[in-house]
């Protein structure tokens, strides 16, 4: 019996397809080749932003329509928001509350020949404990997904995510200590500690934080590097920058979600931080890991942000001179108080603002590879193209050596060009 995953959105779902891959096969099911055709069909889905919905729905109907005479199971955060669009394409579905367990459990069973269960009328009740699922890698990754966190209790003006993913749940650090265990035995060179809200870490346990999350997974997987994901500002202390600089095995890339450089708009985003707050926070991280690769997240077009606060924001942003910048126009997020308040920016002003912030990251970007050149640094090798071997440094530079690949390879190089975004470099001696 064959499967076939198709997965939209952010780190964490990528983790769950993984696990849900994992516990199939454990069921004897086999992922189908390319060009195969599978029986059980499965599109985890994702509404951060409309365009993400909009994305999931265009995603759903061109499976269907590759894949009749499958059964499309459908599930993930647009089926815990919006239901109804699922049902009506005559997709199974699954909602993303009731768990990947369950979402297996039902592709078994209709992989087995049993007649579908008819879809719920309504989303399972947000989870109150945290899924125990299988950390994972796609296939023919060195890079290996650890969920140590789900939920969110911050509720940010534009964000949806606390409402289909619910309240703050963590692994508890043992667990993450065994299963970075298991991940590093099977080969697996890195480990990204993911999570909808990774600085939110231990709120819901009696005596650990995000500090103890990462010490057990580094001490349980010393020969794998640990990656994390988005830190959230206001956590970012001098404190927790000095526990994560004794963390040996740590790559020296950070995530921030910035979101605005304005100080009228932050407030309004209900952030926990204003732009004084940030730049200590960056400072923080600077302080101990000079070569750091900080990157960022920018929402342009937030409701009444006005041309100054726009600018202000970007005259900040180049101010924190970041390695890179994921830039979003604003999207209005059913429910949420954002998509209620007046001054919606028109959709154009949005994008053009956008436009004008990826410049900037752009330039940025390029400030940080010149930066890097002449520097010799350890490369974890994922992929190879055109004859060129193809892998990351721990602060997030993607760099190409000529050569033949050997997967998994940690080697140090030497930076020596770029072109553009590209770095070219040289094995070190
Ligand atoms: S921190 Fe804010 S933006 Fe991030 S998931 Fe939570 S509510 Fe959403």
């Amino acid at each position: 019996m064959t499967f076939h995953i198709e997965t939209l959105g952010c780190k964490v779902n990528q983790t769950e397809s993984a696990a849900v891959a994992e516990l199939l096969h454990a069921h004897g099911l086999r992922r189908a080749e390319a060009e195969e055709k599978a029986a059980v069909v499965i599109l985890n889905t994702c509404a951060v932003t409309g365009e993400a919905s909009r994305k999931s729905r265009q995603a759903a109907r061109r499976l269907m329509r590759e894949n009749s005479g499958a059964a499309l199971v459908i599930s993930g955060c647009a089926t815990q928001l919006e239901p109804q669009w699922a049902r009506d394409l005559g997709a199974i579905l699954v909602s993303g509350s009731a768990g990947r367990r369950v979402l297996a459990s039902r592709v078994v069973r209709i992989a087995l020949g049993e007649a579908p269960e008819p879809s719920p009328q309504s989303a399972a009740p947000l989870p109150r404990d945290l899924e125990r699922l299988p950390g994972g890698a796609a296939p023919g990754r060195t890079r290996a997904m650890l969920k140590i966190q789900d939920g969110c209790d911050n509720f940010c003006s534009y964000c949806v995510i606390p409402r289909i993913r619910g309240r703050v749940r963590s692994l508890p650090p043992p667990e993450i200590a065994a299963e970075a265990a298991r991940l590093s035995a099977l080969g697996l060179r890195e480990i990204v500690l993911n999570g909808i809200e990774i600085s939110s870490y231990g709120r819901d346990l009696p005596d650990a934080s995000l500090i103890d999350a990462i010490t057990a997974a580094s001490a349980a997987a010393p020969n794998a590097r640990l990656r994390l994901t988005s830190l959230e500002p206001s956590t970012v202390t001098e404190e927790l920058c000095g526990a994560l600089s004794g963390v040996p095995n740590l790559c020296d890339h950070f995530h921030l979600s910035l979101q605005s450089g304005s100080d009228g708009v932050l407030p309004r985003m209900l952030r926990k931080y204003d732009t004084a707050g940030f730049f200590r926070a960056l400072s923080n991280l600077r302080s101990r890991f000079p070569n750091a690769g900080v990157t960022a997240d920018l929402i342009c077009g937030f409701p009444g942000e006005t041309d100054a606060q726009f600018d202000a924001s970007l005259t900040f942003i180049g101010r924190c001179a970041f390695s890179d910048m994921h830039v979003f126009p604003y999207s209005a997020r059913p429910g949420t108080p954002a998509a209620a308040m007046p001054d919606q920016i028109p959709h154009t002003i949005r994008r053009a603002r956008a436009r004008a912030a990826r410049e900037l990251a752009e330039t940025m970007r390029e400030r940080f590879i010149a930066s890097q050149l002449g520097r010799t640094l350890p490369v974890l090798f994922e992929r190879e193209s055109g004859g060129r071997r193809i892998g990351y440094t721990g602060n997030y530079l993607e760099v190409s050596v000529s050569g033949a690949l050997s997967r998994g390879d940690m080697l140090n190089v030497s930076l020596t060009r770029a072109r553009g975004s590209e770095i070219f470099g040289e094995l070190a001696e």
